[in-house]
């Protein structure tokens, strides 16, 4: 038969093997209980045949019965009714013998007789007419050797046989009860112990139909194996819970930040046809269009290297390299940029250090930064910039005389799409991926990014990457 459930499984293996140790237990004790009976049976059979064997012997010496009859008395007697005797001569003949049950309705046997030629006792069972079988003893009187007397002793073995036949009756009657007894309490045992996982199957199957993913399993018993799944599935479902949060939002982010420019587009664009005008006109549209497009490739770009960072697929093409040429390079780049708005670029100080790192990305990295600055910075002022090597790091340093950040802010700003102040930082051509994407290429690098900032002051951002530069190369700083 098949079980379905654990629980039915659980109780049928509990109950065969209940039932397997019952029926051995009971077959033993048959056994050995029967084999204990029957040998006292034999033993006080033999006792009795020497008491006879003896009291015979003296009789047939002396000539006299005195003694014989009493013994003979006591198997008569209360207790001994069931046991009987009788005495043959050498050749076989019956001397004498007990009255009380029917002594002669069994034979003496060939086997017997031969054992008693040998001078060996023998014990045999016969039915007679009764219910019961009767035990025999046979025990042969030897001088010099020569068979002179054969004591028969025999007994009924109702006594015994009833005493078996009720142990098996109480054998046959008990060993099921037990079984159908535990068989409930192994159900009610295996029900209560399972019943978690009926809670964890209801559970995931309402979370999976329903969506509902803040549902959680009750957790009674945090020790147990059931207590520790229900906990670990309840994990499980935090951590769902928050991917899937996050992915809710960063797709209405991502779909409401390209609205936006397509709104722009759409708008222009329905303007401008809506009646004829110059080249001119056409020009200065699709120019403009140019720049919403270059935005949105911009943010869709940007959104690629995030999605790939959340799988933690960021490849990185990682080689050794010199941080200062790539610093430099990127400040050369920015100066042009900065000139625009008046802003002078800074370098304080510029140390060699070498790391292990993908050139790309860092200079994504250290242009992003570098880029902000410049855009939240006032013309006039300044960016300061410098790179050292500290405790096994490259440590880069950005600061500039800017707005600075909200204290409030900070904590936030290198989450995705995190712009303090949304109106201005979008003119600015920003989508505040920047920060995020910054984050995770320090990161990728087993590195970390951090600000610090002071409204109306400035900010500085502090990058730090393992450097691969032995020690004492740099001394001469
Ligand atoms: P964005 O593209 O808007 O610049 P970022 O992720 O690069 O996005 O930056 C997130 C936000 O952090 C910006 O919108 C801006 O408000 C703030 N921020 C970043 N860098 C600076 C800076 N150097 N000075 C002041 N504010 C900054």
């Amino acid at each position: 038969m098949a079980f379905k459930s654990i629980r039915s499984r659980l109780t049928a293996w509990y109950i065969l093997l209940l039932g397997l140790i019952l029926i051995l237990f009971s077959v033993f004790l048959n056994y050995f209980l029967s084999k204990r009976l029957y040998e006292s049976v034999d033993n006080s059979l033999t006792v009795s045949a020497t008491v006879v064997a003896t009291s015979a012997v003296m009789k047939f010496n002396r000539s006299t019965l005195s003694g014989l009859d009493q013994i003979f008395e006591q198997f008569t007697g209360a207790g001994n009714l069931n046991k009987f005797y009788r005495i043959y001569d050498g050749s076989g003949n019956v001397g004498s013998r007990s009255n009380n049950i029917d002594a002669s309705k069994f034979p003496l046997s060939q086997i017997a007789y031969a054992d008693a030629l040998k001078g060996a006792n023998s014990y045999e069972t016969f039915l007679v007419d009764g219910k019961f079988p009767i035990r025999v003893i046979t025990m042969p009187i030897l001088r010099e050797k020569k068979l002179v007397n054969l004591v028969q002793v025999g007994t009924s073995l109702e006594a015994v046989q009833e005493t078996l036949s009720n142990l098996r009756i109480f054998l046959f009657t008990a060993v099921p009860s037990v079984l159908v007894f535990a068989t409930l309490f192994a159900r009610f045992l295996a029900r209560r112990a399972l019943k978690p996982i009926s809670k964890i199957i209801q559970t995931a199957r309402d979370i999976g139909q329903g969506q509902e993913l803040s549902q959680r399993i009750p957790v009674f018993k945090v020790q147990d194996e059931l207590g520790q799944l229900a906990l670990t599935f309840n994990e499980m479902m935090d951590r769902l819970e928050n991917s899937f949060a996050q992915m809710r939002q960063f797709s209405s982010d991502a779909s409401h930040e390209l609205r936006t420019p397509l709104t722009v587009l759409q708008g222009q664009n329905e303007l401008v046809l809506s009646k004829p005008r110059d080249p001119k006109e056409y020009q200065e549209v699709i120019i403009s269009n140019l720049e919403e497009i270059s935005y949105m490739s911009k943010v869709l770009e940007d959104l690629f290297v995030l999605s790939r960072s959340d799988e933690n697929q960021i490849l990185l093409n990682c080689k050794p390299m010199d941080l200062r040429d790539l610093v430099e390079e990127v400040c050369k780049h920015a100066e042009v940029l900065a000139g625009d708005k008046d802003i002078s670029i800074v370098i304080a100080f510029l140390e060699s250090v070498t790391i292990n790192g993908d050139e790309v990305r860092l200079r994504q990295m250290v242009w992003n930064i570098l880029h902000n600055g410049i855009k939240y910075t006032q013309p006039g002022g300044e960016l300061k910039v410098s790179l050292l090597e500290e405790a096994g790091f490259a440590l880069l340093s950005i600061q500039d005389t800017g707005i600075g950040i909200p204290e409030k802010d900070l904590p936030s700003i290198f989450d995705r799409f995190y712009r303090v102040d949304k109106a201005r930082s979008r003119d600015e051509g920003g989508s505040g991926l920047g920060l995020s994407i910054c984050k995770h290429i320090a990161e990728a690098h087993k590195g970390k990014i951090e600000v610090e900032s002071k409204l109306g002051i400035g900010t500085r951002f502090k990058i730090r990457i393992p450097s691969t530069t032995s020690r004492g190369t740099n001394e001469h700083h």
